[in-house]
């Protein structure tokens, strides 16, 4: 742990009630780093109890937190900001550390978690509520919006601190307080954000972290507790649905950020140079491991031959190995099951007739480490085509007309983020509007900001992180009626 210069933020505890805690058995569980396998520290265990307890002290801290001003609430939330920032190279360098991707990378994810942090300081001064003419002449409507109480954010592993910062941040803003699970293979961030939010001031009880290797248990008493008034979730769909299932017992509000299956489509009169760096971007990004990820790039077949040449040359280019190494661009995967899943995923396009040009086997490097992988001949039936890749494996398809490849970009239950490249101005509207995708990248494949709505359709799931929209979130309407 060289690289981490500030060692408080090095937190092997549960974070409850602005304690660190052990877990009642006193029970651990490894983080290994995904690099080399090597141990990086032993974890703190929680069950059913620490988790209540969690809820407890977030359920008691709400009635305080709530009554503060949005001044009082934005200054201690900048302060959180200014934290991060402060500790920006360390916490960049904790994501590499546990997670793998790059430290320019990790460090791009600081800037973004805290931009979140920024952006929501401010948005909760301006949570307006409305004056709506009535229906009758001695009666006024008011429109009152309020907080709506703890919150639960079980955060997936690929983007470690911006998952949290992105729910944390609107639902602190907005008056809530929260109950945060990170993902077993990357507690660390969560842990490290947690201890600057003591530093900024946070009442004891408005920031809580439950580390556990146990997710379903916890997941249960978070999406059972009634004093839970809203879980907010980024993962898979398979288990974004467990959790709506065990939601629908106290009717929560529920914000659901699922799994994707992005088409990057280029079009014939694109700029191939311009298609080719975006592809880059959005397949190799974290090594293919986001949800936003290019998983079938359509080419259309006046330019197919040209954008693979050059695609394929951009790929030999990525450099893998170590996040530390300022030359790698491409890291490992998360862990063992991952690499299993790309494999078989692969074999099974080979066996179904897929044509690999380029990588196609687990690095020489060993451990977690694949080959950056182009692949051809796609079809339909292949499970490369619906399930989300996960890893540096970008399939290539060939489409001759825009009615055929929007219907293949469509067909799909997934429906987060999609990409195209052209220059036909009526033609951009006409597929930004025919997609059904909650997010559309327009000559660009890199489409995330603290500015903008993200969220999908369909079985991506539904809610809105950042942006205006975001906070409306972890927010009621209460519509009072006032006879005069
Ligand atoms: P991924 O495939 O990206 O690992 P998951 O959906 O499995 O996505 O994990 C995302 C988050 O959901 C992690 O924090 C994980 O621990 C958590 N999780 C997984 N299964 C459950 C469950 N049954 N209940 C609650 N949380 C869960």
């Amino acid at each position: 742990m060289k690289e981490i210069k500030n060692h408080n933020l090095l937190k092997n505890q549960s974070f409850i009630n602005n304690e660190w805690v052990n877990s009642f058995s006193n029970k651990k569980f490894p983080v290994y780093n995904p690099l080399d396998q090597s141990l990086i520290d032993q974890i703190s265990d929680c069950g059913k109890q620490e988790t209540k307890d969690a809820i407890h002290a977030a359920n008691d801290a709400f009635g305080l937190w709530k009554s503060h001003t949005s001044n009082e609430r934005s200054n201690i939330i900048k302060k959180w900001h200014d934290l991060i920032l402060e500790n920006k190279q360390d916490l960049a360098s904790i994501i590499t550390l546990e997670q793998g991707k790059t430290l320019k990378e990790s460090l791009g994810e600081i800037l973004y978690g805290a931009s979140f942090v920024d952006w929501f300081a401010e948005e909760g001064k301006r949570i307006y509520g409305d004056t709506i003419p009535s229906h009758d002449s001695d009666k006024r409507i008011i429109v009152l919006k309020q907080p709506i109480g703890v919150v639960a954010a079980i955060t997936p592993w690929n983007f470690p601190n911006a998952m949290i910062t992105r729910k944390v941040a609107p639902a602190l803003a907005a008056g809530c307080t929260v109950v945060i699970k990170p993902a077993e293979d990357t507690p660390l961030s969560a842990l490290a954000l947690a201890e600057l939010s003591k530093e900024a001031g946070f009442p004891p009880g408005v920031f809580n972290v439950i580390t556990t290797s146990d997710p379903d248990k916890v997941g249960k008493i978070l999406t059972t507790s009634p004093q839970v008034k809203k879980v907010s979730f980024t993962g898979s769909s398979e288990v974004g649905k467990i959790l709506m299932k065990q939601s629908a017992s106290t009717v929560k509000k529920l914000s659901m950020e699922l799994g994707g299956n992005a088409p990057f489509i280029v079009f014939d009169d694109a700029d191939i140079d311009l298609a080719v760096e975006g592809a880059i971007i959005s397949k190799y990004r974290n090594s293919g491991q986001t949800c936003v990820c290019a998983n079938r790039i359509y080419i259309q077949s006046g330019i197919y031959d040209l954008f693979i040449e050059k695609f394929i040359k951009a790929v030999r280019e990525q450099k893998t190995g170590s996040g530390f190494d300022e030359n790698v661009s491409i890291g490992p995967l998360i862990n063992k099951q991952a690499l299993i899943k790309v494999k078989k995923l692969l074999k099974d396009a080979q066996n179904k007739g897929a044509k690999i040009l380029l990588g196609g086997k687990e690095h020489k490097k060993g451990n977690n480490f694949f080959e950056p992988t182009v692949i051809t001949n796609i079809s339909n039936d292949m499970l490369i085509s619906s399930e989300e890749i996960f890893g540096p494996i970008a399939p290539i398809y060939l489409f001759e007309e825009e009615e055929e490849v929007i219907e293949h970009a469509n067909d799909t239950s997934a429906g987060l983020a999609a990409y195209f490249y052209g220059k036909d101005n009526s033609q951009i509207w006409r597929v930004a509007e025919a997609l059904e995708y909650g997010m559309v990248g327009i000559n660009t494949g890199f489409i995330s900001t603290n500015l903008a709505p993200f969220g999908g359709v369909k079985e991506s799931g539904f809610g809105r992180e950042g942006s205006k929209y975001g906070i409306e979130e972890y927010l009621v309407l209460k519509y009072v009626c006032m006879q005069v």
